[in-house]
């Protein structure tokens, strides 16, 4: 047992009701994918490590002093929370950049979003009311809205803090207690989240980190019966295996999975905004986003002009040290995921793609430890390849052309994703028609990635179930009670 998120011996243990416990065994190994470097060890919670975190989650919620707490008083918990997200950003923005690679701005500027979470939750568990429903007859009849209990949060590796944030803020401010899966990439913003908020005042036992990879600690998170509902940001693989699990135990699941969302030019565009938009929608975070802009529909007439302007455009984008002044892509997150981007860019290739730059790692020296890849477009590619259709996750955006408005509403919506989208046009008409024909759960028009905590996020078909985010982030955590008072 230890009290740091950080052990003497260099691995990192597990929270477990307000406890900071070594699970035995070597534990497995955080690399910065920006040096090949191992970072330290990070502890693989065990069965039994599980079993305790769900029963001293659901010892912590029963107790009153959580369960009977005023709004206020969890509000003012909330931004304590927050504030120590702020106290500590220097040392979260670090580990998320070592660990997953990303510029130091995007880290900073994620942390800042993380802490506003908690604020804006903070907000929402004061003002949020119950209901009272249309009088029937001699009775009072009120909806009000209660935990689950013990609620499990399972985050990707892309925006650790930021996904943890959405998810554990929303749980904490209606009620739960919450056990904190992360990915075994990035698990250490989320163990200083845990320690940050029992600084805070959290009562021991209502945030418990148990870190380890999905096919054990998380699968084992899923499965077990004390836990009422799962909260998953992922691929849709994953997303897929946790709701058969949730099917036979009858739990409900909120899911938020990946995507391949198309980023449209019309020919009345304004070009350099939409070259700008594009190129942010693509290879920020070196387009290991779920709301990627992955497929470009650039219309006929300006398709040419376009491509120049937007391949110029990324070939000034510095791909480089994550802390190096001026980067502007950082690494993808693990070697094993750039392995699996450029088996997916070969297989551009073999289906006639045509690499009109990037399309291999960077030849810098001082770059050839890291897992570094550059800024990638393909044309020539059938709607139909495997990398249009298939989610890449790096920094490899496919260019297609559409010719009219029907044509792009099909080419946009064949696939089986549906999170986000993008158009630039100067005709707001047109804007507003494509808009409400788009299958997806986030439109941008004349902008992208633009994303406010007060506005529900999720996806449309394969993309997810749920919408996290807004008033509605709160309700995936609460189950309403019908009271029926005789007057
Ligand atoms: P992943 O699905 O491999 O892992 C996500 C998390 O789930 C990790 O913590 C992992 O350990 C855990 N996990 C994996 N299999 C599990 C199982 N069977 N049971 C329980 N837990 C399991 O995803 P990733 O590679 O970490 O992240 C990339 C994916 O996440 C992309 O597909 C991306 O689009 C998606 N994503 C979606 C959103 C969104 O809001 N829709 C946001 C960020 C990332």
């Amino acid at each position: 047992m230890s009290t740091s998120t950080q052990t003497p011996e260099g691995q990192k243990p597990l929270l477990i009701g307000g406890e900071w416990i070594v699970a035995p065994g070597a534990g497995f190994a955080s690399v910065n994918p920006a040096t090949g470097q191992t970072n330290y060890l990070i502890s693989a919670a065990t069965a039994e490590h599980v079993e305790a975190a769900v029963s001293s989650a659901w010892q912590a919620v029963r107790q009153k002093a959580w369960r009977d707490m005023l709004p206020h008083q969890r509000a003012a918990l909330l931004r304590r929370i927050a504030d120590g997200i702020d106290a500590n950003a220097q040392v979260l923005a670090r580990l998320q950049m070592i660990e997953n690679g990303k510029v130091w701005s995007e880290c900073t500027a994620q942390v800042a979003s993380a802490a506003a979470t908690f604020r804006y939750y903070a907000g929402v568990c004061e003002s949020v009311t119950a209901e009272v429903t249309p009088p029937r007859g001699n009775y009072l009849s009120l909806t009000q809205y209660e935990p689950y209990g013990v609620v499990v949060a399972i985050t990707p590796w892309n925006s650790p803090l930021t996904m943890e944030a959405q998810k554990v803020a929303p749980a904490l401010a209606a009620g739960n207690a919450v056990i904190l899966k992360p990915s075994e990439v990035t698990s250490s913003p989320a163990l200083e989240l845990g320690r940050i908020a029992l600084e805070a005042g959290l009562p021991p036992g209502i945030l418990n980190v148990v870190t380890g990879l999905g096919s054990g600690a998380g699968k084992l998170l899923v499965e077990h019966p004390g836990v009422r509902m799962v909260s998953f940001t992922g691929g849709t693989a994953s997303g897929r295996a946790i709701a058969r699990i949730a099917a036979d135990k009858l739990m409900p699941v909120a899911l938020e999975l990946g995507g391949k969302s198309p980023h449209i030019v019309c020919a009345d565009a304004d070009l350099d905004a939409a070259v700008e938009g594009v190129i942010g929608g693509i290879f920020e975070g070196s387009g290991q986003s779920c709301v990627a802009g992955s497929r470009l529909f650039v219309q006929r007439s300006i398709q040419q002009a376009f491509l120049e302007k937007l391949l110029a455009r990324a070939q000034s984008i510095r791909v480089d040290q994550p802390d190096a002044q001026g980067a502007g892509m950082g690494p993808i997150a693990s070697f094993a995921h750039r392995e699996k981007i450029e088996s997916m860019v070969a297989s551009a290739v073999k289906e006639g793609g045509e690499i009109l730059t990037g399309g291999c790692r960077p030849d810098a020296d001082h770059l050839a430890a890291g897992a570094y890849y550059l800024p990638t477009v393909i044309g020539s590619l059938k709607p139909d390849a495997y990398a249009v259709r298939e989610e890449i996750f790096g920094p490899v955006l496919c260019a297609l052309p559409f010719d009219d408005e029907d044509d792009l509403i099909a080419q946009a919506n064949d696939s089986v994703y549906g999170l986000a989208s993008g158009i630039w046009t100067a005709d707001y008409r047109r804007a507003w028609r494509v808009a409400r024909h788009l299958e997806a759960g986030s439109v941008w028009i004349n902008t992208y990635k633009q994303l406010s905590i007060s506005t529900p996020f999720g996806g449309f078909k394969q993309s997810g179930i749920g919408r996290e985010k807004g008033v509605s982030g709160l309700r995936l955590y609460q189950q309403s009670k019908g009271i029926y008072f005789a007057m």
